[in-house]
């Protein structure tokens, strides 16, 4: 076939992949029923959305249950110019397999680029196993990417200049200087739905359809196990901007459910106002999830919060354990877990707990301790995870492999705790309440339980 007669096309591609994923920067746990827009994959194709008229193409083969043969059939008919692509944590390896044999499929000048946070760390060894791979972008990719892209298209050999980017010839591998974080996130053109495929996406608390937001990055806390990927400066878009995007989602795309993917929400008690204000006074009429820390809510947030269409909020809670809370440096105690999900119960929404099980101080005590704790805090959902030691984290540095638990007894003890809490009498009752009121919802719930119960991967 010949190529150059083709017309071009730039690929954002969330690859195939066995189980049902949903790829994040520091994890991709394993779903069963549901996931959300990938923000990152989409941020980078609405970055270069508007700069030129090349066709742009945004498949997600997890949302769309595409095999990799579908993906290739899909790119039949282009002279695919870039892919770009974000590989899972647990599916690292996999995911890069799955690249090379869809690029055998393509053009010969079809460049690969990868981003996110393994790539970052382990762009060598990426560039050594899998010398398809032409960039990876180092680091916060928006700006990095705009500008490969540009020069990409005006075919420049010499990419030197363009910072945050690790580069794979065969002269070797160059890595050009550093990319400091964007400092106004408002910069950033906004994600363009028309992108996805918006009615394959879903989460338990909502009705479909629904898509994703981000509006902040980076995280001002300091828990040992957070890869934190954006760092400890906490860069926020303005609240105007966010309800422009959400006017947005409303009017093009009449979507009304949102889940807010930002590693800390509600960091910011006036912007949080601001935004729930910004809902109501536009009778925007959304329900809505976020991920919050406990210690940034209180009542006045959390009445604005509900009256703006928050459903549940996505606790790290992560131990009912003191010792544990400690040794991650969460900084707040149990008692002050307790008084806010009071709280936030008062105020109507619902709570979803992670909890983590394998600290190296943990012992099956503190583990029943937990189990206590999300039943004692009335939680709607629990979510746990077995620790994974991350590279660049606190954590990583200071455990010196000796753990309490072994990884058989951390296995069992994560098994027990879901039956425990799912088992429970008074969780029982919640659910069937549910299952009566919102058949739907429920179903999802039971379909990710099992799904839980059997998987290993890590949420946070
Ligand atoms: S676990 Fe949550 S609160 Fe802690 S540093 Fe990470 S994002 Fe911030």
């Amino acid at each position: 076939m010949s190529y150059r007669i083709l017309p071009e096309a730039v690929v954002f591609l969330n690859p195939p992949y066995k189980y049902i994923i949903q790829r994040k920067l520091r994890c991709s746990p394993r779903r069963c029923a549901y996931v959300f827009p990938p923000p990152e994959l989409l941020s980078l194709a609405s970055a270069i959305a508007n700069l030129n008229d090349i066709k742009l193409i945004f498949i997600d083969a997890i949302a769309e249950r595409l095999s990799l043969k579908k993906v290739v059939n899909k790119l039949k008919g282009y002279r695919i110019r870039e892919l770009v692509f974000m590989p899972g944590f647990e599916s690292f390896e996999e995911d890069l397999k799955t690249i090379s044999k869809i690029r055998e499929n393509l053009n010969e000048d079809c460049r690969i680029i990868s981003f996110g946070y393994l790539p970052t760390l382990y762009y060598k060894d990426i560039f050594q196993k899998f010398p398809l791979v032409n960039y990876i972008i180092m680091g916060e990719p928006e700006a990095t990417f705009m500008e490969l892209s540009a020069a990409i298209l005006a075919g420049n050999k010499d990419l030197s200049h363009i910072r945050g980017l690790a580069i794979n010839e065969s002269s070797g591998i160059t890595v050009s200087k550093n990319r400091e974080n964007s400092i106004d996130l408002d910069s950033f053109p906004l994600p363009d739905r028309r992108l996805l495929r918006n009615d394959r996406y879903a989460d338990p608390f909502l009705k479909k359809p629904m898509t994703s937001v981000v509006t902040s990055r980076g995280c001002p806390y300091d828990c040992a196990f957070c890869v934190n990927f954006y760092g400890r400066a906490f860069r926020q878009r303005s609240s105007e901007n966010v309800i422009r995007e959400l006017k947005q989602i409303v009017t093009d795309h009449n979507i009304r459910s949102i889940r807010f993917m930002d590693d800390n929400f509600t960091v910011d008690k006036d912007r949080i106002i601001e935004i729930c204000k910004g809902i109501i006074d536009n009778k925007l009429r959304l329900n809505w999830t976020c991920l919050s820390r406990i210690d940034t809510l209180d009542r006045e947030t959390l009445a604005w919060m509900s009256e703006s269409g928050c459903r549940a909020v996505f606790l790290g809670i992560e131990s009912g354990s003191q010792k544990v809370l400690d040794y991650y440096k969460k900084g707040y105690t149990v008692d002050l877990i307790k008084r806010q999900c009071r709280l936030i119960k008062e105020s109507g929404i619902d709570i979803v707990s992670w909890f983590i099980i394998g600290a190296p101080v943990e012992t099956a005590e503190d583990v029943k301790l937990s189990l206590k704790l999300s039943l004692e805090i009335d939680s709607d959902f629990v979510c746990i995870n077995e620790l994974q030691l991350m590279p660049t984290t606190a954590l990583f540095r200071i455990s010196r492999g000796s753990f309490r638990l072994s990884p058989v007894e951390i296995s069992r003890l994560r098994r027990k705790f879901y039956l425990g809490f799912y088992f429970n009498p008074k969780i029982i009752r919640k659910t069937l309440l549910r299952l009566a009121k919102k058949p739907e919802g429920s179903v999802f719930f039971i379909k990710e339980f099992f799904s839980a119960i059997r998987a290993k991967y890590i949420e946070k």
